[in-house]
């Protein structure tokens, strides 16, 4: 399938839907086709607009999804139509058809506990998972080549990684000079999800698209981290997606 994309203030966002996304995710896990794939938000686009090795990753990135509601309102704005793909959904489908097809998967991220957790309940949901490597979170910079080194003996096809971001697209960046063929993707906080420790907004959140407020709401560390980027972004979006019309207008 041809990659149909559009920007948001100059980052590639991939037009699909969940489940066309989940056959081009799969075609790649098969074919050995190196991946990284992006569940992107605002505060990771503000935050690869001071850090230009980030902004790079998500540039080269093979596929981004749109994961917050915040880049569906930008494209919306653009008069695009397109549906929020949860990072936490579909890197879990993903793990769902991997199992079915024999594939080894990898988890690394979250507190010791967690991930434990999280391997115990994906065992038991999906007995033919083979999970080739996992561990937690918590490691030094130092520690980085010793894991990437262990990652790559266990050679898995799909890695999970949940360091939040922009931690773990650049960790996956380290790993991929190492283990090149496989489909890694950055899953922030979905093994704390998983795991049972931060809950899932409930639907009505979901139904108007303000799933950000009810985590905002458990965990209100966030507050700093949204107030410091989303007004920005929005600004940024509405000037982008005026230019865009005027060009269109005038025949651009
Ligand atoms: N985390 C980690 N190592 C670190 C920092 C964070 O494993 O050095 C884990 C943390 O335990 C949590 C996840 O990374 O499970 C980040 O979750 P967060 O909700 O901040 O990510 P987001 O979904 O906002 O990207």
């Amino acid at each position: 399938m041809e990659r149909k994309t559009h920007k948001v203030l100059g980052y590639n966002v991939d037009l699909l839907t969940f489940d066309e996304a989940v056959e081009v995710i799969i075609d790649k896990i098969k074919n050995n086709e190196g991946t990284q794939i992006v569940t992107i938000n605002p505060e990771m686009i503000e935050t690869a607009e001071q850090n230009a090795e980030f902004s790079e990753v998500l540039k080269n990135a093979e596929l981004v999804v749109p994961d917050s509601s915040g880049i569906e309102l930008a494209l919306r704005l653009k008069g695009i139509k397109q549906e929020r793909i949860p990072g936490v959904d579909i890197s879990k489908k993903l793990i769902e058809i991997c199992a079915e097809l024999n594939y080894p998967i990898a988890l690394i991220g979250s507190k010791e506990e967690v991930i434990n957790a999280v391997r115990e309940k994906l065992k038991s949901e999906f007995n033919k998972l083979e999970i080739s490597y996992y561990r937690n979170g918590y490691f030094s910079i130092e520690e980085d080549d010793e894991i990437i080194k262990e990652l790559a003996n266990a050679n898995p096809k799909y890695i999970l990684i949940a360091l939040g971001a922009p931690k773990q697209e650049m960790f996956i960046k380290k790993c991929r000079e190492k283990l090149p063929d496989s489909v890694y993707i950055g899953v922030g906080g979905s093994f704390d999800v998983w795991a049972g420790t931060v809950s899932r907004a409930p639907e009505l959140y979901k139904t108007f698209r303000c799933e950000w407020i009810y985590r905002t709401l458990k965990q209100p560390q966030r507050i700093k981290r949204i107030y410091k980027t989303l007004p920005m972004f929005l600004f940024k979006v509405i000037i982008e997606a005026v230019k865009e019309k005027i060009n269109l207008c005038k025949g651009i």
